[in-house]
C-alpha cells in the first residue's frame, strides 16, 4: 500500500514525498481511511509507529477539503499531556505542510504568556496545546472553538494520570458537538474507555501492538570497516560495481562532503558535492546536473539533501551514519522511488554500533551485515556485532528511556476492532 491510495492532497503527498516514508505504518493504515471518512476513533498504537502522522495527514486533509468557517479559531485541537510531546506534534504539522501554507501554534505551559496571547489574536488553523495552559487562556476569553472541525487527545492515560482529564473534558465540552473526535491512549479500558465514551460519538477502535516500517523497494546493507582506509576502499568498491546507476553519498559534515567529493572526481567519478554552505543556485545547478546524469555520484549532507526526488539514484550511501535514526529513512528514501528498487548501503566504523543499533530499534530490522571478498573487516564481523552492537543497543535503550519514558519495540499484528463487534485482522 501506498500513501497514493488513501487519495490525500497532492500537496500533502509531496510533503510525504520529502520525509521518504515508502509505505504508510499500520497504524496509518488503519486510521488513515476512517478518519477520512470522518469517523471518530478511539486508537491505541505505542510511539513509533507512526501514531502522530496517523492524525495529522487526514487532519490536514479536511482543512484543505473544507471551507473554513466564520471567525479566527483553530480549526483543529491537538491536545497533548506534555510540552515535549506537542512539540513532536507541531514537528509533524510542520513537515505536512511545506506545501500547504495552514497557520499552527503551539500553545504549552512552562513558556511565558505575551507571544502566546499575540499568536491567539491572529487566525489560526492548527492548535497543539497542553490542557493546563489552554484552560488558563480560555477563562482569559481568548480563545474562540466555534469553528473547530477536529479534536485530537493525544496520549490521553498520560492526560488522564496527570490529573487532567477535567480539563479535557471542560474544553471538549467548549467545541461543536459536530466535531470529528480522536483518541489515543496506551491502554483503552478503564476510565479511559469512560471518557471515550463521553467524549466521542460511536468510535471505532484501532489498535497494533508494534511497528515494522517497510522499506521493500530498497535493499539495505552493512558492511562493516576498520578505518577510515578501509571505508575509502569500500566506498570506492561499491561505487565501481556495475548495478550503480547514480548514487547519493551521505557525509556527516560539508567539510567533509566537500574533500570527498573532491577525491572522487580525482578518481574518475562525475562527482559533486551538495550542502547548505553552497549558494542556492550553485546548489539548483548541482541538482539539475544530477537530473541531466551529467553528475553520477552526490556528495551530500542531510539537509541539502531532504527530499531530493531523482528517478536515477540506484545507490544511497551511508559513507558516515546518520546521528538521528529518522535521517537514516530521509536518506534512504532517496532511492528505490517511482516504482524502481534501490539499495541502501551503511559503512559501519568500530564507532558506529550505537548508531547503527538506534536506526534498526527504529526501524524495527535486523540490518544485513555483508562481506566483500577482499576488504574483509580484520575483526570478525559477527564477534564485532555482537559484541559491541548489543552494548551499543543497550545504551540506546537506557537513553530512549530516559527521553521517553517507557518505549517498547515489538513487533505484532495490527487488529481493528468495530465498535461493539468482532475483530478484523489487517
Ligand atoms: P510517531 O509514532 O508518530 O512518534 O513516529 C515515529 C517515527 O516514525 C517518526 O520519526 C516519524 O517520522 C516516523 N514515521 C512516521 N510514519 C512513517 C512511515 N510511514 N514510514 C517511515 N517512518 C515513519
Amino acid at each position: 500500500m501506498l500513501f497514493q491510495d488513501f487519495n490525500l492532497n497532492s500537496r500533502l503527498l509531496k510533503a510525504i514525498d520529502d520525509t521518504g516514508y515508502q509505505s504508510p505504518s499500520d497504524i496509518q493504515k488503519l486510521s488513515i481511511p476512517l478518519l477520512l471518512q470522518g469517523k471518530d476513533i478511539m486508537a491505541s498504537a505505542p510511539t513509533g509507529t507512526g501514531k502522530t502522522a496517523a492524525f495529522v495527514l487526514p487532519a490536514l486533509q479536511r482543512l484543505l477539503d473544507n471551507e473554513p468557517g466564520e471567525g479566527r479559531g483553530p480549526r483543529v485541537l491537538v491536545l497533548t499531556p506534555t510540552r515535549e510531546l506537542a512539540k513532536q506534534v507541531a514537528d509533524n504539522i510542520f513537515t505536512f505542510t511545506k506545501y500547504a501554507h495552514m497557520r499552527s501554534c503551539s500553545i504549552v505551559g512552562g513558556m511565558p504568556y505575551p507571544p502566546q496571547i499575540k499568536l491567539l489574536r491572529q487566525a489560526l488553523d492548527l492548535m497543539v496545546a497542553t490542557p493546563g495552559r489552554l484552560i488558563d487562556h480560555i477563562n482569559s476569553g481568548r480563545i474562540d472553538f466555534s469553528r473547530l472541525e477536529v479534536l485530537v487527545l493525544d496520549e490521553a492515560d498520560r492526560m488522564l494520570d496527570m490529573g487532567f482529564i477535567d480539563d479535557v473534558k471542560k474544553i471538549a465540552a467548549l467545541t461543536p458537538e459536530s466535531r470529528q473526535t480522536v483518541l489515543f491512549s496506551a491502554t483503552l479500558e478503564g476510565e479511559i474507555l469512560r471518557v471515550a465514551q463521553k467524549i466521542l460519538t460511536d468510535p471505532e477502535r484501532v489498535q497494533v501492538a508494534g511497528v515494522k516500517f517497510r522499506h521493500e523497494s530498497i535493499s539495505q546493507k552493512i558492511h562493516q570497516v576498520d578505518d577510515y582506509k578501509h571505508k575509502r576502499s569500500m566506498l570506492a568498491h561499491v561505487l565501481n560495481s556495475h548495478d550503480v546507476n547514480q548514487a547519493i553519498v551521505f557525509t556527516a559534515t560539508k567539510k567533509s562532503a566537500d574533500e570527498l567529493a573532491k577525491e572522487l572526481s580525482e578518481e574518475g567519478h562525475k562527482c559533486s558535492a551538495l550542502h547548505g554552505d553552497m549558494k542556492q543556485n550553485w546548489r539548483r545547478r548541482t541538482i539539475e546536473n544530477m537530473q541531466k546524469n551529467k553528475i553520477t555520484v552526490l556528495v551530500a549532507t542531510d539537509v541539502a539533501a531532504r527530499g531530493l526526488d531523482i528517478r536515477g539514484i540506484s545507490h544511497v550511501i551511508n559513507f558516515d551514519l546518520p546521528m538521528q535514526a529518522e535521517d537514516y529513512i530521509h536518506r534512504i528514501g532517496r532511492t528505490g522511488r517511482g516504482g524502481s528498487t534501490g539499495t541502501a548501503v551503511s559503512l559501519v566504523g568500530p564507532k558506529d554500533w550505537s548508531l547503527l543499533s538506534r536506526i534498526e530499534k527504529l526501524l524495527d530490522t535486523k540490518l544485513k551485515l555483508s562481506v566483500v571478498e577482499g576488504l574483509e573487516p580484520k575483526k570478525p564481523a559477527i564477534k564485532q556485532y555482537g559484541s559491541n552492537a548489543q552494548g551499543g543497543k543497550r545504551k540506546a535503550n537506557i537513553r530512549f528511556k530516559k527521553r521517553a519514558g517507557s518505549f517498547k519495540h515489538r513487533t505484532g499484528s495490527a487488529v481493528r476492532v468495530k465498535s461493539k463487534s468482532s475483530a478484523e485482522v489487517a
